[in-house]
């Protein structure tokens, strides 16, 4: 099933986890309204579709205190365990999985890189 295809049946929470995070996060600290709308256009045939996407505050906590994980751990110049344990991981080189979609990581060299 294509992106658009995912995104239309099942809706932006669990076909896109990471805009859910995102959308959750601006609501909680960015007065985004509740619920948000949520819209995408398919490039390919210019459809739009439009959802409303309800505030999550347990999602926009788990997303805050993760991220403040990410900052003290930097600050601290930890190294914090990988998502995946394979650079040939879904969630690393993209496509989809039991959990939904995942786009390419844009940080794969830095990730897996030597520096590590
Ligand atoms: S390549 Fe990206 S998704 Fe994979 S573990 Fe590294 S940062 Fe996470």
């Amino acid at each position: 099933m294509s992106s658009w295809k995912d995104v239309v049946k099942r809706g932006v929470v669990l076909s896109k986890p990471v805009y859910a995070a995102q959308i959750a996060l601006y609501q909680a600290y960015m007065d985004l309204p509740a619920p948000a709308l949520f819209t995408a256009m398919n490039r390919d045939t210019w459809e739009i579709h439009c959802e409303l996407v309800p505030f999550d505050a347990p999602l926009a906590q788990r997303m805050s205190d993760r991220a403040v994980q990410v900052v003290q751990a930097s600050i601290a110049q930890e190294l914090l365990p990988r998502a995946a344990a394979e650079r040939t991981s879904v969630v690393c080189r993209g496509g989809k999985t039991a959990g939904g979609w995942h786009s390419p990581c844009s940080w794969q060299d830095r990730c897996w890189g030597t520096c590590r």
